[in-house]
């Protein structure tokens, strides 16, 4: 059983008919009708030892913890408004919580998201017969935004015909943990250094979500790799996809590496927060509009097709190329 499945199987109920959730489980962010408005609420936890090392960056941490719930409310198109902050603390290490906050507010800050409330409580000690050790700490933040209800959109919105389109560059957060666990050598400092900012600091695309409301007729923001979260896409709007691989945003760093790990990292890699959304043809100024109003880029990557075509990837002449990667699963192993 993989994590989607676990999630289909155990946590996918029914709505209640007339009640205020319009979208439950299966999109990026539940949407609550509240009479007009809709409220966009969201949910991600971090834990040490599987979204991050013991010895991270508190500060990084801050951010990247209120980021990704962000990029959840950026793919559904809501304006950030506050948030809640779950906190299991090993111990009260005064330094620690500085920085961590220091991360934290700062992104909120400067997306006016509030820090609403939470909870606080000290992380179990797990003892062995030889050695007590601090249980896992652990960061969890539930995010709310809000939207006019005529700019809901979800994943099962994309149309066939409809053009396929990715913001900034992809692949570069997926190098930085290869950096990281030494897979490779000889990657110079300063594109090790610029994988390493896109994995521990990554930038919700909030102000592209909001500047695509009305535009994006599907949205899902890339935390497990592109080809996993296109798949989400596809599933719920049961349309299939022919991504040009050549198309595919890639920074100068990532460029440096080997096509093949180019390839891998950019399709599969996880930690993106990049938004990938659809969009008919008739609007490709206006996405390019909303990218230049929002100061992001936004980049056409392919197109969405009829369900039996499947998902497709193809080099420049059209020809099909292998995508033996899956993408990031929880329970894989
Ligand atoms: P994302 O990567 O966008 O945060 P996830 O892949 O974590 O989304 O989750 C997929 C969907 O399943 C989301 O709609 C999420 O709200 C829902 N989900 C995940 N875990 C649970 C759970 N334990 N109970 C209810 N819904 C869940
Ligand atoms: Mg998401």
């Amino acid at each position: 059983m993989n994590e989607f499945e676990l999630i289909d199987r155990f946590f996918s109920r029914p709505l209640p008919a007339g009640g205020i959730v319009m979208r439950g489980v299966g999109d990026d962010c539940a949407l609550l009708d509240c009479g007009g408005r809709v409220l966009a609420m969201t949910t991600d936890l971090l834990l040490e030892g599987r979204h991050f090392l013991p010895d991270a960056d508190p500060a990084s941490l801050g951010h990247k913890a209120l980021a990704v719930n962000l990029s959840d409310l950026a793919a559904a198109g809501a304006s950030p408004r506050a948030f809640q902050l779950a906190l299991a603390l090993p111990r009260a290490d005064e330094t620690w919580l500085e920085a961590f906050c220091h991360g934290l507010f700062a992104l909120a800050d400067e997306q006016g998201c509030v820090l609403a409330g939470g909870d606080t409580t000290r992380a179990p000690r797990l003892a062995s017969e030889t050695t007590q050790v601090d249980g896992p700490l652990t960061i969890c933040i539930t995010a709310l935004g809000d939207l006019p209800g005529a700019a809901v959109r979800t994943r099962a919105g994309a149309r066939v015909g409809d053009d396929l389109w990715v913001s900034g560059t992809l692949g570069d957060a997926r190098a930085a943990l290869a950096c990281r666990r030494g897979e490779f050598a000889g990657v110079p400092l300063a594109d090790a250094t610029s994988f390493a900012a896109r994995m521990d600091r990554p930038q919700p695309r909030v102000a592209l979500g909001i500047a695509l409301r009305g535009l994006a007729t599907a949205a899902i923001d890339i935390s497990d790799g592109l080809l996993g979260d296109l798949g989400h896409i596809l599933k719920r709007s049961r349309v299939g996809a022919v991504v040009e691989w050549e198309r595919l945003p890639r920074s100068g760093a990532l460029r440096g590496l080997h096509v093949e790990q180019q390839r891998r990292f950019a399709m599969a890699g996880g930690d993106d927060y990049e938004l990938l959304f659809t969009a008919p043809p008739a609007q490709r100024k206006a996405v390019e509009a909303a990218g230049f109003t929002s100061s992001t880029a936004v980049t056409r990557i392919g197109r969405i097709v009829e369900a039996a075509d499947r998902l497709r990837v193809v080099d420049g002449g059209g020809v099909e190329l292998p995508t033996p990667w899956h993408a990031f699963d929880h329970f894989a192993e």
